[in-house]
C-alpha cells in the first residue's frame, strides 16, 4: 500500500501562507490535498447555499493553480469519517495536516471523532494554530505578545513544484455536488483568493481614504470598507496577509488614522475568535449565567417580522432585506439589527444569532457568537449599547438612500418622512399615493416605551449576585490583565 499524508482543508481555502501545507510537502511523501463537504454541516441552520458556493469557488480558485503542478483538490460530499475510512482503505496514511478550527459543536464533536479514529489507526493528527487564536489557553495573560509574535512572524509559503501527487482511486462514497453551489450569484463576493487579493489591492489602494469616515454607514461602508471578511473566514487569506500587505501600504500613503482603525479591527478578528475558542458553550448560552433568568418574549409573528424585513422600521427592514440577498452589512447595522431584536422586541439572542449566522456570507463563529451577545447585553461585562434605529437612520442615511433601495414601498415616501413614515397624516398619505399598513407595515412596537422597559430590565439585572459573580469570573478568564496588555 502507497504511504501517503492527507493535506484536510476546512476553514483555510488557499495555499499561501499555510503552514499544514507546507509541513505536508516538506515530509517528501506523497499529499493526497482533501476538501469534504460534510453533510450534518450542509443540513446545520447556521449555513446555506451562499456559504457552499464561496466554498466552490474557493477550491475551484485553488484548482486553477494548481494545474500548473498536475494536482487538485479532491473534494467529497460525505461525512468525513466515512472518507477517511474509504482511504484508509486504499492507502497507508501516515499523517493527516490541518489548521485548529474553532468551531460550532458539529465541528468540534467531529473532531473528537477523527483524534479517535486516527488513534486507532496510528495516524498522526498534525494541527497548525489558526492565525492568532491560541488554543488551551485559561485567561489571557500573555495573549497580547502571542498576537504580536504571530503577525510580525514570516509568511510561510509551500513549494507546490515539490508536492508530490497522488493518483485517487475510485471511491465508493458520497453525494453528488448541486450543481447550485457550483452556479456564480452576482450579488455575492466571489470565493478564491485571487478575488480577495483583488478586493485587498482595490482596499489599500482606492478605498481605504474613507474607510473611518464611511465604516458606519450602510451604503457607502459597502464600498469604503475592505470587505475581506469572508476571505478571512474562510481563509483564502491569511490574517498575516492582510497585516503585512497594509505594512507596504502604509509606508506610501498618509492616511493615518484609517490604517490604524483597520489594523484594530484585525486585532478584533483574533481577540474574539480566542474568546470563542476558550468558552464554546457560548453558541447556546449566555456567556454570563445571571441572565438566563431574565425571561424573553417568545413572540414568533415578531420573529418572523424581523427575519423579512417586515418591522416597519424603515432602516431596519432595508438591512434585513440588504443581508438576504447579498450576505454583507457593516458592523453598526449589524449591532443595530441584533439591538433591535433583542432590546425592542425583547426575543432571545439565539434564534437570532442562528439566523444571521445563516445570512452573512461571512458567517465565523468565534466572532458571530461573542458580538451577538455583547450587542444583545447579555455578558454584564461591556456597557449595554442601545441603538435608535430612527436615529441611526437620520445620521447615517439621511437622503433614504439606502433604504429605498431595498424597500422599493417607500419610493414614493418624501425624504422627511422615510425616517418615520408613521408619521404622515393620511392626507400626506393619499397625496404621495402610499398607504401606512397597506404598502408597508405600521412600527410593529413602539420604540420609546420598548427601548425603556429593556434598558430597566438589563440594567437592574446587573446587580444580581449570579450576574456580578459571572462578570468577574469573565473579566478573569477573557480580559488582558494589564494596560500594556
Ligand atoms: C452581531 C454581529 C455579528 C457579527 N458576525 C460576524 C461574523 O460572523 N464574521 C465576521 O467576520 N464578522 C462578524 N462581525 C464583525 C463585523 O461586523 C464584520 O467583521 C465586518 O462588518 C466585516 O466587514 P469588512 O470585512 O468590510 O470589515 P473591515 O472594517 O474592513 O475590517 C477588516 C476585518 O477585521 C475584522 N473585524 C472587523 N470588525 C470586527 C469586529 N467588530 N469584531 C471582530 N472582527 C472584526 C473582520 O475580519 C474584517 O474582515 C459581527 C458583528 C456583529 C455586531
Amino acid at each position: 500500500m502507497q504511504s501517503i499524508n492527507i493535506l484536510w482543508f476546512k476553514r483555510d481555502l488557499r495555499l499561501t501562507d499555510h503552514v499544514p501545507l507546507h509541513r505536508a510537502i516538506e515530509s517528501g511523501l506523497p499529499t493526497l490535498l482533501l476538501y469534504i463537504y460534510e453533510p450534518s454541516l450542509v443540513s446545520a441552520p447556521e449555513y446555506d447555499l451562499r456559504h457552499w458556493r464561496f466554498i466552490w469557488e474557493s477550491l475551484e480558485s485553488m484548482n486553477q493553480e494548481l494545474k500548473n503542478y498536475n494536482t487538485q483538490v479532491s473534494i467529497f460530499h460525505d461525512e468525513v469519517l466515512n472518507v477517511f475510512h474509504q482511504l484508509k482503505d486504499q492507502f497507508n496514511i501516515t499523517s493527516v495536516y490541518s489548521y485548529e478550527e474553532t468551531g460550532i459543536k458539529i465541528t468540534h464533536d467531529r473532531d473528537k471523532s477523527v483524534q479517535s479514529f486516527c488513534n486507532a489507526h496510528k495516524i498522526k493528527w498534525q494541527e497548525t494554530q489558526t492565525n492568532a487564536v491560541v488554543r488551551g489557553l485559561k485567561n489571557r495573560t500573555g495573549w497580547a505578545k502571542l498576537w504580536e509574535k504571530y503577525i510580525n512572524g514570516s509568511m510561510v509559503n509551500p513549494n507546490l513544484r515539490k508536492l508530490k501527487p497522488i493518483e485517487l482511486p475510485t471511491m465508493n462514497c458520497g453525494y453528488e455536488i448541486p450543481a447550485s453551489w457550483k452556479t456564480p450569484h452576482a450579488k455575492f463576493q466571489k470565493g478564491g483568493t485571487a478575488t480577495g487579493l483583488r478586493y485587498m489591492q482595490d482596499f489599500f489602494q482606492n478605498r481605504i481614504h474613507n474607510y473611518s469616515q464611511h465604516i458606519s454607514k450602510p451604503l457607502e461602508s459597502r464600498r469604503a470598507c475592505s470587505r475581506l471578511s469572508p476571505y478571512l473566514a474562510w481563509g483564502n487569506l491569511s490574517l498575516r496577509q492582510v497585516f503585512m500587505a497594509q505594512e507596504d501600504h502604509k509606508q506610501t500613503v498618509k492616511y493615518k488614522r484609517n490604517h490604524h482603525n483597520f489594523s484594530s479591527r484585525l486585532r478584533w478578528h483574533c481577540h474574539f475568535i480566542q474568546k470563542f475558542e476558550m468558552e464554546d458553550a457560548m453558541e447556546f448560552r449566555n456567556l454570563n449565567r445571571g441572565y438566563n433568568t431574565l425571561k424573553r418574549s417568545e413572540n414568533s409573528e415578531h420573529f418572523e417580522a424581523w427575519k423579512n424585513g417586515q418591522t416597519g422600521y424603515p432602516l431596519v427592514d432595508a438591512c434585513m432585506r440588504c443581508v438576504t440577498e447579498t450576505g454583507y452589512m457593516n458592523f453598526r447595522m449589524r449591532a443595530m439589527m441584533v439591538s433591535f431584536l433583542t432590546q425592542n422586541l425583547w426575543q432571545n439572542w439565539k434564534d437570532g444569532a442562528t439566523w444571521l449566522a445563516q445570512m452573512f456570507l461571512d458567517f465565523e463563529p468565534g466572532i458571530h457568537y461573542p458580538q451577538f451577545q455583547m450587542q444583545a447585553g447579555v455578558t454584564g461585562i461591556n456597557t449595554v449599547r442601545m441603538y435608535n434605529p430612527v436615529k441611526q437612520s437620520q445620521d447615517h442615511d439621511p437622503q433614504g438612500i439606502f433604504i429605498k433601495q431595498w424597500i422599493p414601498e417607500l419610493n414614493n415616501v418624501p425624504i422627511q418622512f422615510i425616517h418615520e413614515p408613521w408619521k404622515m397624516t393620511s392626507m400626506e398619505q393619499t397625496l404621495y399615493q402610499f398607504k401606512l399598513g397597506v404598502d408597508y407595515p405600521k412600527p410593529i412596537v413602539p420604540l420609546a416605551e420598548t427601548a425603556k422597559i429593556a434598558r430597566d430590565k438589563i440594567w437592574a439585572h446587573r446587580d444580581d449576585p449570579i450576574v456580578l459573580k459571572e462578570g468577574k469570573r469573565i473579566l478573569a478568564k477573557h480580559t488582558f490583565r494589564n494596560r500594556r496588555n
